[in-house]
């Protein structure tokens, strides 16, 4: 079970949309998926006509498990998205809580923890995260391992990236294994300076942790999320659905590779 997160302290940069998009990449192929909502808008839980206002089981239980010292099971929490192969572990608003209980310590290894007892059931996790640091980021970025942050293709973008990457910094500290993360570079316009020029900016100061290709604006995002389906369901050969593919396929590729390296060292 391999379990990916995606992450960023802003808002708005298509955090859900790459969660959803993955998901429904990875099902399509046959990949048994769990995806897991962790922001307490709970936008990934709406995207599947799940009210976070009204559920009752959700990811917050999981928490409540852990608090009250029981060894958080997320089986019964865990949804049918209606698409094949593709699951999801739903956010109710009460996930807020968390945050502000969340400093009585011991909860940021809450999900890591839980996925544990699911390893059998999934090919691959996914997991949203909300837009601000807090106990329920750092179970997001404690549990996977890797981490996508989409950036903004605009000034303000980068800016972000930098909190996000020293909020990585300081993270990286407590986990065992370093977090390798993907840049990706989203909403780009390429008929905007703006967008070619904070692309270019990127480029010069993060090197090759930008990927190589970037998610254009494309209004099949919308329309998609306005219907309630996967981008990759809805439409497979829109431009954003097949640069999110070229980004699974590239992220896929390089496990292996790395795999395959590790492979030889221990023989
Ligand atoms: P976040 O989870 O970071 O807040 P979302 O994935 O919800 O961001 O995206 C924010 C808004 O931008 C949503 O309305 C979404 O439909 C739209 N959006 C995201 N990616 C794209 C894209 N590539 N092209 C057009 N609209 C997009
Ligand atoms: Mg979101």
């Amino acid at each position: 079970m391999k379990i990916w997160a995606v992450s960023n302290q802003k808002g708005g940069v298509g955090k859900t949309t790459t969660v959803v998009t993955f998901g429904g990449i990875l099902a399509s192929r046959g990949y048994r998926t769990l995806l897991i909502d962790l922001d307490p808008h709970g936008s990934l839980t709406s995207y599947f006509r799940m009210n976070p206002d009204r559920i009752d089981f959700s990811v917050y239980n999981l928490f409540q498990d852990a608090m009250a010292r029981k060894k958080p099971l997320p089986e019964p929490y865990i949804v049918s998205t209606g698409f094949e192969g593709l699951w999801v572990l739903p956010a109710s608003t009460a996930i807020a809580t968390v945050e502000r209980q969340g400093g009585a310590g011991g909860m940021g290894l809450v999900i890591a923890n839980s996925l544990a007892a699911v390893r059998a059931q999934y090919d691959f996790v996914v997991i949203d995260s909300p837009p601000m640091l807090g106990v329920l980021m750092v179970n997001a970025l404690a549990a996977c391992e890797h981490l996508f942050i989409p950036v903004l293709s605009e000034f303000l973008g980068l800016k972000g990236l930098e909190r996000m990457l020293h909020t990585l910094d300081m993270i990286g500290k407590s986990r065992k294994a370093p977090l390798n993360y993907t840049i990706v570079p989203t909403l780009f316009d390429r008929r905007t300076r703006v967008s070619v020029q904070t692309l270019r900016i990127m480029r010069e100061r993060y090197g090759d942790r930008v990927w190589d290709a970037v998610i254009p604006v494309d209004t099949q995002v919308r329309e998609a999320s306005d219907a309630g389906i996967p981008l990759s369901h809805f439409m497979p050969r829109s431009r954003a659905a097949m640069a999110y593919t070229e980004l699974l396929d590239h992220r896929l590729s390089q496990d292996r590779s790395r795999s395959a390296e590790s492979a030889f060292a221990t023989a």
